[in-house]
Parts: C-alpha cells; sequence; structure tokens
C-alpha cells in the first residue's frame, strides 16, 4: 500500500507565520487598556504567554476556541463576553503583519511538499486558519526552484503554493474544529480515498489528536522544541525538519527516517 494523499496543516508546517505573536501582542494590548479593570484578577502577565502556552493551549484550533481557551487559561473573567474581542483584535494585527510580509514558507516544508506532490501523491491543505489563503497566495515555487536549483519543470513561473493543492479546505467552518478528525476526513472524502492511506503533517497536538481520531498516520512537525507533546499526543512519528522523512517510504504507506539526504 502507498499513501494517496498528503494533507499539510498551514501555520507552523508550511509557513512561519505571524500568528502566535498577533494573539501575545493583541492580548497584552487588550489587559493594557479595555481589560485594565481585570488585570489583577487574572494570572496573567506578559512573561506567562509563553510559546508554550500557545503551542499547548490554542494553536491549531479554529479562532474562536482558541481564543477562549487562553482567556480560560489566565482565568480571565468573564471570558465568553471577551472572546469576541480578543479574536477581532488579533485578526487586525495578523492582517497588518501579512500585509507587511512578516511571514516565511519554511524551506524544508517547500522541498518535502514538491517532492510528494511531483512523486504522485496529491496533496492538500486543511488549515483551520481563515488567513491560510493569504499566505499560500504569495508563496511562489517558481522562485524558490530557481534559488535552490530544483529539477521541477512542472513549476511554472508565477506558480505560488496555494495552486499546487489538489484540494484546500482551509479556513471553511466545520460544525467541529480540530481536534475533532471532521476536517480531515472531509479533505479525504473530497479526493476520494480512505482515512487510513492519509498521512498528516500537523505541528499542533489538537492536529495530531484529530488525524489519529480520523484513523490517519500523523507526522508530528515540532517547530518549538514540542516533540514529546506531539509524540504523547498520538504522533507516529516525530521530526524536526521535513527533511528528515523519506518520500520514498511514503510510497510503501510508512514514515520512516531519510537514510541519506
Ligand atoms: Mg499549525
Amino acid at each position: 500500500m502507498t499513501f494517496r494523499a498528503a494533507i499539510f496543516d498551514v501555520d507552523g508546517v508550511l509557513v512561519d507565520s505571524p500568528h502566535e505573536r498577533a494573539w501575545r501582542d493583541s492580548f497584552a494590548e487588550l489587559m493594557d487598556t479595555e481589560w485594565a479593570d481585570v488585570r489583577e484578577e487574572s494570572t496573567y502577565t506578559p512573561e506567562r504567554f509563553t510559546a508554550d502556552v500557545y503551542h499547548q493551549v490554542m494553536s491549531g484550533k479554529p479562532r474562536m476556541s482558541g481564543a477562549l481557551a487562553v482567556l480560560d487559561y489566565f482565568q480571565v473573567p468573564d471570558a465568553e463576553n471577551r472572546v469576541q474581542a480578543y479574536a477581532d483584535r488579533k485578526q487586525a494585527l495578523v492582517r497588518e503583519l501579512i500585509g507587511r510580509g512578516e511571514f516565511r514558507a519554511y524551506p524544508d516544508a517547500l522541498r518535502f511538499i514538491l517532492a510528494v506532490k511531483y512523486s504522485g501523491i496529491p496533496v492538500a491543505a486543511a488549515s483551520s486558519s481563515k488567513n491560510a489563503q493569504l499566505f499560500l497566495e504569495r508563496i511562489y515555487l517558481d522562485v524558490f526552484v530557481n534559488e535552490h536549483g530544483l529539477p521541477y519543470s512542472a513549476v511554472k513561473p508565477g506558480l505560488t503554493l496555494l495552486d499546487l493543492f489538489d484540494v484546500n479546505l482551509s479556513g471553511q467552518d466545520f460544525k467541529h474544529g480540530k481536534p475533532h478528525p471532521m476536517m480531515f476526513l472531509a479533505v479525504a472524502e473530497e479526493l476520494g480515498v480512505k482515512p487510513e492511506w492519509c498521512v498528516v503533517m500537523e505541528d499542533a497536538v489538537s492536529g495530531i489528536q484529530a488525524a489519529k481520531a480520523g484513523g490517519m498516520t500523523a507526522l508530528g512537525v515540532s517547530r518549538a522544541d514540542d516533540e514529546d507533546a506531539l509524540a504523547r499526543a498520538g504522533a507516529d512519528r516525530v521530526v524536526t525538519s521535513l527533511d528528515d522523512v523519506s518520500v520514498s517510504a511514503l510510497h510503501q504507506g510508512s514514515v520512516e527516517l531519510a537514510t541519506i539526504r
């Protein structure tokens, strides 16, 4: 058997995006202004909103449930009535950061997705984020293959990462977000493949849980020193770089480390 679909999360797997910074900065801003009166009641300090907190508590979840999770984490009173303001503030900030070009594609991820796609395995994007499109359409693969001397003649001038996907369900609303498998299962259905033929690349605990709950193989991509958390969430394998994954083994239906690069 071979994998017949490779499903990619976007933020943290393909793109080093400004979400984390935007969530953190907008929280700090609100606590300094509109929410200053409840600051003492909460456990929040800027120092406590660490990368670990971001990755364990909110990363990978849909916008509203991620926002609520972190408000609850810091015991902000009346969280349900603040979540919209927080999400709105964050969204304005993230759009500003994207507009200023403050993001980049991970080079290992581009090498990997190109190798997977052009070895004949369909690729799909499945991010909870409504902003995923904004990144994907700004990443030019022709520029990347030229700069890195890669041999993909199918990459025509102007081809973006967005164009590469056979299926892209990013930002679509599902009744249940990750860690529920609904979005991944919808991708499999769209591609007409069984869940067990799918391999999912995820950097978030909630995403690994979603892949496993859907009966798929889960490859954890640790970008934040959280290999243990991804393994505990059930990842079949965890890597810190997608360069370490054997593309030929995917055609045998397994996720193995590449021995020689
Ligand atoms: Mg992610």
